[in-house]
């Protein structure tokens, strides 16, 4: 007998359960307070544990991490020496990458002038642009980033990326590794970030470097706040160096009340939700996934804690 273990205070157990128990014959799935036998437990599907969760299970096959980001997961002192794979789901992407596009083509068709003027009951034309002479610049080419990507090539924008390795991508101008980022940015109308939190990317986006983006960029988080210098881009937006932010994420969720950028016109503030796990669609995955570690072979979506993502 198997036992899957699941445990997250945001994902509903009863909508996974179901949806797994029909995918996984002979497998138990249960929350950690029913585990019958903790030595039949061989798979866990868990989105922040608290600590010390792993520890009674001792013949452990795999980790799934029920979410795509994984900065709250691999840097903990804690982790079963067992494969740990994230949620790929095409889904989740496409959530991902509707938040973004509207995000860029509010900004891009200048939806913001066009509501500040409603508000003065102000006829105020502004003469549409073409989205061929916008550069988009999208920092994190993975799974969410790089389909971010191509949709926005979909739309016609001059869409740039920027990885760790370099890349190939239709449609997308890929740049790579630390020493292109500075000229990367100045060539970002609209920034977009996409990396995962890692020792290498947290507090990356520093003032000096946010400096480098053209006077009057646009700029769009939907990955995690610690990798901006959250000060220096509420400087920046006060300046008017940079014009306009959407942000889904901040160096503290909830960003606490009284925060500068609660009250700035120029900012639009989201509850990080750009995107989230989608059960219907992410749980064949998760069972292709849990069948191979029964099998003994590879597991896809694999994070590897060395490298932070
Ligand atoms: P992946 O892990 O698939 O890809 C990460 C990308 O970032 C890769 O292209 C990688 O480069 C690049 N990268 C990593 N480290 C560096 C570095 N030091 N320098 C340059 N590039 C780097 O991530 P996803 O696309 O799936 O997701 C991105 C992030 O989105 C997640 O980590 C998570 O934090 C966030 N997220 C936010 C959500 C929200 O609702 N706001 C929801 C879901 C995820 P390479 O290709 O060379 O490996």
């Amino acid at each position: 007998m198997s036992t899957l273990v699941f445990y997250s205070e945001f994902d509903s157990f009863e909508e996974w359960s179901a949806l797994l128990a029909p995918r996984l014959p002979g497998v138990t799935i249960c929350r950690a307070e029913t585990v019958q036998n903790p030595d039949e437990v061989h798979y866990a599907l868990a989105w922040k544990p608290p600590h010390g969760f792993f520890a009674p299970y001792r013949h452990l096959k795999l980790l799934v991490n029920l979410g795509a980001g994984v900065d709250s997961l691999v840097g903990r002192d804690d982790l079963p020496p067992v494969p740990i794979v994230r949620l790929s789901d095409p889904d989740m992407a496409r959530m991902m990458a509707g938040y973004v596009l509207f995000a860029v083509l509010r900004y891009a068709r200048d939806i913001p002038a066009f509501e500040r003027a409603q508000r003065e009951q102000r006829w105020h034309y502004l003469h549409p642009r073409s989205s061929s002479g916008i550069r988009v610049g999208v920092l994190g080419l993975g799974e969410l980033g790089a389909y971010t990507a191509r949709e926005l090539a979909r739309q016609g924008f001059d869409v740039r990326g920027w990885s760790r390795t370099p890349k190939a991508i239709d449609g997308i101008h890929c740049r790579s590794g630390l020493a292109s980022l500075n000229d990367f940015l100045s060539q970002s109308d609209i920034l977009v970030v996409m990396l995962p939190l890692t020792p290498q990317t947290a507090g990356l986006l520093s003032a000096d470097r946010l400096s480098r983006l053209p006077c009057g960029a646009a700029f769009i988080n939907v990955s995690r706040g610690a990798i901006v210098d959250q000060a220096a881009l509420t400087a920046a937006l006060r300046s008017g160096q940079i014009a306009q932010a959407t942000l889904d994420v901040f160096e503290r969720e909830p960003l606490p009340p009284g925060d500068p950028l609660w009250r700035m016109d120029n900012v639009l503030i989201t509850p990080h939700l750009a995107s989230v796990a989608i059960p219907a669609s992410a749980a064949q995955q998760v069972a292709d996934n849990i069948q191979r570690a029964a099998r003994g072979e590879p597991v896809t979506g694999q994070v590897f804690p060395a490298r932070g993502y």
